[in-house]
Order: structure tokens, then C-alpha cells, then sequence
């Protein structure tokens, strides 16, 4: 018998133990980011991190596209729930001889996402550690609703941004990591009309999952509808959806929408590709992801688990 603990299972324990939240916490574990009601304005907080050996290696991706990586993870959170990057504080751990000119080509390519958002990067550390690390603490707010992953309901429609598969298939390859998508403007426009959303960090079904768990529905998504990137279907054939529906890194946004706002979407203009891929429905919690003969398709895995793969 394992005894390794899953991570979400863990991270469901320490939720438990932290007990409810308290003012000024309006939202606390177990979103995309937390919700401090600061001085009468909603703050959204949120923390990620790119390791070497675990999220890229050196070779995968140049540092300035290092560092855009890594404001793009933590604004991905932040658009996940409605809302844009206002500033960020970088933990960097870094082995002993580095060159210098690593470092400053992944501050500039940081800086210059955040540039692009209006962002500051208004502090850190740095430690010597054995191999490299970045850790961004992102604080946002949103110019409207804050949508978070509970608000799913039977009927919605669920929708993804994007194509998936992008990053997973790039690693399986052993090629250069792709960039990563800047979904903060159209999480803010989708916040108008979700009802639940979360970003796709872990696997579309896991991510789902986690949606429907925490709104207490059943998502039913068809297969034949998810967006698998190109590179997915040239490498994996017939394979491709199932890989692309399970793979990490993706950073898309998905969201649930009811009937009623889907007009209002249509002409919200995202300034990307949004497709249709399933229903929310009534059920016992959970994804199911219909093929096309309309069966349930068995999946090997949900999605990425940091503590057992
Ligand atoms: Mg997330």
C-alpha cells in the first residue's frame, strides 16, 4: 500500500485543520486565489511556483520567456476568478553560479508582462538553493464580479478558451516550451457572464472536477468538442483529446455559464477562441467525459498530481 498522500487530499486536510474563514478573509483556501476585504476594496492574493526539474529545464525555454512564464501562471489564477495583476513579490532560489545574465533576462521578461498589465513588481528574496526556483505572490483586483468555482448549476453551459495540450505535448517531446496564453482580459470580460470558472493548470478534467465538486453538480463533456492543439493531433492521433483533456500547463480559462447569459457572451468579444464543450448537470459531484458513441470514456488519469507523479 502507498502511503504517499495526494495533493489534493493533503491540501483538503490542512483546509479542515485551518478552520472557517474570518473577516477580513472573504474567500479563504480552495479557489484560484483568496479574497481579503482590505480597507473596504476586495484584494485577491495568489501564489505559484516554477521549478527546475518539475515545471521546465534550461534548455526548454529561454529566461526571459522564463519569466513571462511565471507572471502568466499567477495572472492566470487571478483571471481565473475575474481579475487583473496589480502586484507581485518574487521568492527566487538559485544555485551557485549562476550567470548573472539569467537572471536579469527572467526579471525583464516578468517585468515586461507586468508592464503590459500595469503591474508592479514591488519586491522579493533571493537564496541559494540547489536548483532554480520562482515563487510569485500576486495580488489582484477585479473590475467586476469575482467569480469563483462554486457557482456552477445544472444547465450551464461549459466553455474553454483556447486549445489544450500545448505545454504537455512540448514536454513529452522534449521541445521548447510554447508560451504560455495572457488570459486576463478575457477572464475579466467572462466574469460578466460565469458562474463558476477555474484555469486549466492541472488537466481540463481535474480542473473541472474541482469545479464540480465545489458546486456540487455533475459536468458532462464531450470529447469530440474539446480543443486539442494541432501538435496533439499530428504526435497522438486518435489518443490526442484524452491526452489533451488530461494534460497540464495549459492555462486556459474554463467556465460555466447559464443559458441566460450566453447571448451576452456571444458578443462580449474575448479577444480569443471560445468553444462549447459540455453541460452542467444534476449528479452525484464528478466529470464525465462522453466519447463519441455517447459512453463515458475511461481515463487513465484525472490530471497532474505534484505529489505522486
Ligand atoms: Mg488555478
Amino acid at each position: 500500500v502507498s502511503r504517499t498522500l495526494a495533493e489534493h487530499d493533503w491540501i483538503a486536510r490542512l483546509v479542515r485543520r485551518l478552520g472557517p474563514a474570518r473577516a477580513p478573509v472573504r474567500l479563504g483556501p480552495g479557489d484560484d486565489a483568496a479574497v481579503l476585504r482590505v480597507g473596504g476594496v476586495d484584494l485577491l492574493v495568489t501564489v505559484d511556483a516554477l521549478v527546475e526539474g518539475v515545471h521546465f529545464r534550461r534548455g526548454w525555454l529561454s529566461p526571459r520567456a522564463l519569466g513571462v512564464r511565471a507572471f502568466r501562471v499567477n495572472a492566470s489564477d487571478l483571471a481565473a476568478m475575474g481579475a487583473r495583476p496589480v502586484a507581485a513579490v518574487v521568492a527566487l532560489e538559485v544555485p551557485r553560479g549562476t550567470p548573472a545574465a539569467l537572471l536579469d533576462g527572467m526579471v525583464a521578461g516578468f517585468v515586461a508582462d507586468a508592464r503590459r498589465h500595469r503591474a508592479a513588481l514591488v519586491g522579493g528574496n533571493l537564496t541559494a538553493g540547489p536548483r532554480l526556483a520562482i515563487t510569485v505572490t500576486m495580488l489582484g483586483r477585479a473590475p467586476g464580479r469575482i467569480v469563483t468555482r462554486a457557482g456552477a448549476r445544472p444547465g450551464d453551459r461549459v466553455f474553454v478558451t483556447g486549445e489544450l495540450g500545448h505545454t504537455a505535448i512540448a514536454v513529452r517531446r522534449r521541445a521548447r516550451l510554447p508560451a504560455l496564453p495572457d488570459r486576463v482580459a478575457a477572464g475579466v470580460r467572462l466574469a460578466r457572464v460565469a458562474g463558476a470558472m477555474i484555469d486549466v493548470s492541472d488537466g481540463l478534467v481535474q480542473d473541472l472536477g474541482h469545479v464540480a465538486h465545489a458546486s456540487g453538480v455533475r459536468i458532462r463533456i464531450d470529447a469530440a468538442r474539446v480543443p486539442v492543439a494541432a501538435a496533439c493531433r499530428r504526435a497522438l492521433g486518435a489518443r490526442a483529446t484524452t491526452f489533451a483533456a488530461t494534460a497540464g500547463e495549459d492555462y486556459e480559462l474554463v467556465a460555466t455559464v447559464p443559458p441566460a447569459r450566453i447571448g451576452v457572451l456571444a458578443r462580449a468579444g474575448l479577444g480569443c477562441r471560445l468553444r462549447e464543450i459540455g453541460v452542467v448537470e444534476d449528479g452525484p459531484p464528478g466529470i464525465l467525459l462522453v466519447g463519441r458513441d455517447g459512453r463515458p470514456m475511461r481515463l487513465a488519469r484525472g490530471g497532474f498530481d505534484h505529489l505522486r507523479s
